[in-house]
Formats: structure tokens, sequence, C-alpha cells
């Protein structure tokens, strides 16, 4: 038991609470009397007590003083943790400030800052092989009430992936990682929706019909990132989708492009789309949660290739890149675009899906981070032509800008 040893260290009685020491300081000051001195340990012994009684179940039998978990949210590659329930019209009271102690004591804390975006919780890629415990305000964080433990990959880096894992450990939360080289069977690290099919067409023009250059452009993706040695979903590999015939009122459904995703384990999600409606160019999406990195990535390469952005819709961020909140309620906290929302997990507040499959709720800690691609205008006639002649170069710039924002290197450019 390595990591018995450890606690026992910290918490072998040598260490008096801050709050112990300042009041034991105060009363040495002020005061001298006997009777006095009596009451304030019986006073003090009372308190250690009902503290005692105080710490919940899962907390850690060793008697330090530990905040329990209330939600772990795994989005993309990135942890958030609370320690408070959320409103319930929102999601971002994670912890922006965490230690990582490792349990091997030859290594050092790491301090953690977190974001205000969902992308910006404990990277998970950044770090090194080992467990650790994690501490909030100098305060180890318990696993708390019916916590059950987290695992996932990270996508693999210079050809080695991450698996982590939170687990419980006598009551206290910890973070495992390990270094694996493959994913397990029904893992994959990347979802790649094909938008439409079924009788779900899309857009419709000049013969083309959007839920096939999808497909055309989705299955080149997926051809790229293979060859980059990301394990890849693709939502359809035909025309018809996932879930059969229902699905295409009700994408929460079993099998259906929701569930797909969650079942896929993928840390990111790539929804292909072509545009209509008016305008040239691109347009991006994600989560009105997340930062806009991913999406300046993607539409950096595209304008390397002299493609240029749409302005057009609302939500615009800048450039063709948007983020669009939901319709009926601007101030809710979610997407609009149930692709990036619905997929995300607890960090996005999905609720369609939530409501719909309550057997899946524990897998809701863990969300693919998502963006959305309308590559063009299907509609106009010169966007049509740019798609006809360079639909490749597009899906390629798509690829690379993806594997910028993942830091993963890129080929192309050595
Ligand atoms: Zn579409």
């Amino acid at each position: 038991m390595k990591f018995s040893r450890f606690f026992d260290d910290r918490s072998g009685g040598k260490q008096t609470s801050p709050i112990l020491k300042s009041a034991g300081l105060w009363y040495t000051e002020s005061m001298n009397h006997r009777g006095l001195k009596k009451l304030f340990a019986l006073a003090c012994a009372l308190l250690l007590l009902l503290a005692g009684c105080a710490l919940p179940s899962g907390a850690p039998s060793s008697g330090t003083a530990s905040l329990p978990l209330h939600q772990l949210a795994v989005y993309g590659e990135h942890a958030l943790l609370w320690l408070e329930p959320n409103p319930p019209e929102s999601s971002n009271g994670w912890l922006r400030r965490l230690t990582l102690d490792p349990l091997d004591r030859a290594a050092a804390e790491r301090e953690i800052i977190c974001g205000d975006a969902v992308n910006q919780g404990l990277c998970l890629y950044q770090l090194e092989p080992g467990s650790y415990r994690l501490l909030s305000a100098g305060q180890p964080i318990s696993a708390g009430a019916d916590f059950l433990p987290l695992e996932g990959y990270t996508l693999p880096r210079g050809g080695e992936r991450l698996h982590w894992r939170f687990s419980e450990q006598q009551g206290l939360l910890i973070l495992s990682i390990t270094a694996a080289a493959a994913l397990p069977e029904n893992y994959y690290d990347i979802f790649i929706d094909v938008g439409h099919g079924g009788a779900d067409s899309g857009a419709v023009a000049a013969g083309y019909i959007e839920a096939e250059e999808n497909l055309r452009a989705a299955s080149y993706l997926a051809e790229l990132l293979e060859e980059r040695g990301f394990k890849v979903m693709l939502s359809r590999e035909g025309m018809a989708i996932g879930g059969g015939a229902a699905a295409e009122d009700n994408p929460y459904l079993a099998g259906a492009r929701v569930d797909a995703a969650y079942r896929s384990q993928a840390s990111y999600l790539i929804s292909n789309h072509l545009n209509s409606g008016g305008g040239s160019g691109f347009q991006i999406y994600t989560s009105v949660l997340a930062d806009n990195t991913w999406a300046e990535a993607v539409a950096a390469r595209f304008a390397e290739l002299g493609w240029g952005g749409d302005n057009g819709n609302s939500g615009l961020v800048e450039a063709g890149t948007y983020k669009r909140w939901t319709r009926d309620n601007p101030h809710s906290g979610r997407d609009y675009y149930f692709i990036l929302r619905e997929t995300g997990g607890y960090a996005l507040a999905p609720y369609r899906y939530k409501v719909l499959n309550d057997g899946m709720q524990p897998q809701l800690r863990r969300g693919a981070e998502g963006i959305l691609l309308e590559y063009l205008f299907l509609d106009n006639s010169s966007d049509r032509g740019y798609w006809e002649l360079h639909y490749q170069q597009l899906v390629e710039a798509a690829a690379d800008g993806c594997c910028d924002y993942w830091q993963i290197p890129q080929s192309r450019d050595q």
C-alpha cells in the first residue's frame, strides 16, 4: 500500500490545524486561569467531535480536514471540479485553482489555474505519469458520497497516449496518469458527425445534396485523421443514419448521433456541414462556454488557402467564427446547436439528452469538445465551384487546424 504511508506521514498527529494553532496562541498570550484553561480544552474537544460528525461518509478516515467533491466533469481533455452545486441554469462554478500533489514524494506539487472557459480546465495531456491527490486552498479534496470512478484517454502525442483515471483511495479523490499504447476496443479519439442523412437531405442546390457532400468531406477528414494515428468514429458511413428513421426527429435515441458520441468516449467531435441561405465562405461554431481558440485555429488554416469567412450570422465572434446561444433563452448558458450542447456532457449543461436517457446520467460526466464546420454555401454558385475543385484542400486545412489546436505536431509543415 504505497499510498497509505504517504497519508499517514501527513496526518500522523504532528500537524495541528491552523485554526487550533491560532486559538492556542491567543489562549497563551491572554489567559492564565486554570478553570478557563480546562474550559477551553473542553470546548476544543467538543468542536473537534462536532467537526468529526459533520464529515460526510466518503471523507478520509485519516482525520485530515477535506473538501468533498460535488461534481467532476471532463470536457475534451480538460477536467473541471465543483465543490458546490451550480444554479440549475449554469454550470460554470468549477474550481479555478487546484494543487496537484504527487503521491510519489520525489515530485513537486503543481499549482493549476483553470480559466473561465470549459476548455480551460485541468489539462490532462500536460500531466506527467503518476498519481496525484488534489487540493483546494491547501485542503485535500475527498471523493464525496456516491463517487464513481471516471476514466479516459488523451489523444496520442508523439506516438503515446495517456490514460487518466479519477478514483477514490481512502476517501480522497486521486487522479492517476499512466502511459497507454493503444485504446481499448470501444474507445475512440474523435467522433466525426456527418450532418443530416436518412430522409433529411440538408441543403439542396443545383443537383448537390448537402447530406451527400457532408459524407464526402467527413470520410476524407476521417482518413486524414486516421493517417495521423487517431482512432475515429463516423456518425454514418452511408446515407442512412444511426438509430433508425425515428432518430431523424430524435437524435437522442439509442444509437443516434448524440448517444453514439457518448458511447464512442471520444474527446473531440467535429460536425461537418455545408451552408445555405445566402452568404459566401466558411462559418465555424464552438460552444458558447468554450474559448474561441479551436475555431480560430481552423479559420487560420482556411485563410492560408485564401478561403474567407462569412460574417452574416448572429453570434459572430470574429472572421467567420461564431458562438450561438439558445434561441429561447440567451442567458441559459447553453448552446443553440444541439450537436455541441448535448454531446459536451455536464460541462455544457445538456438537457434534452439527460431527460430522454436517464440511464446515461453517469456518462454525462464526460463529454466531447465539439466544433461545427460549415465549409461554404452550397446555394452560392461560386462557393459550389470552389467546393468542386478544392474540397479536399478545405478538409485538409480543417484537419491541420484541429491538430494545431490539439498541439499535435504537423508532418505537413515540416
Ligand atoms: Zn447542414
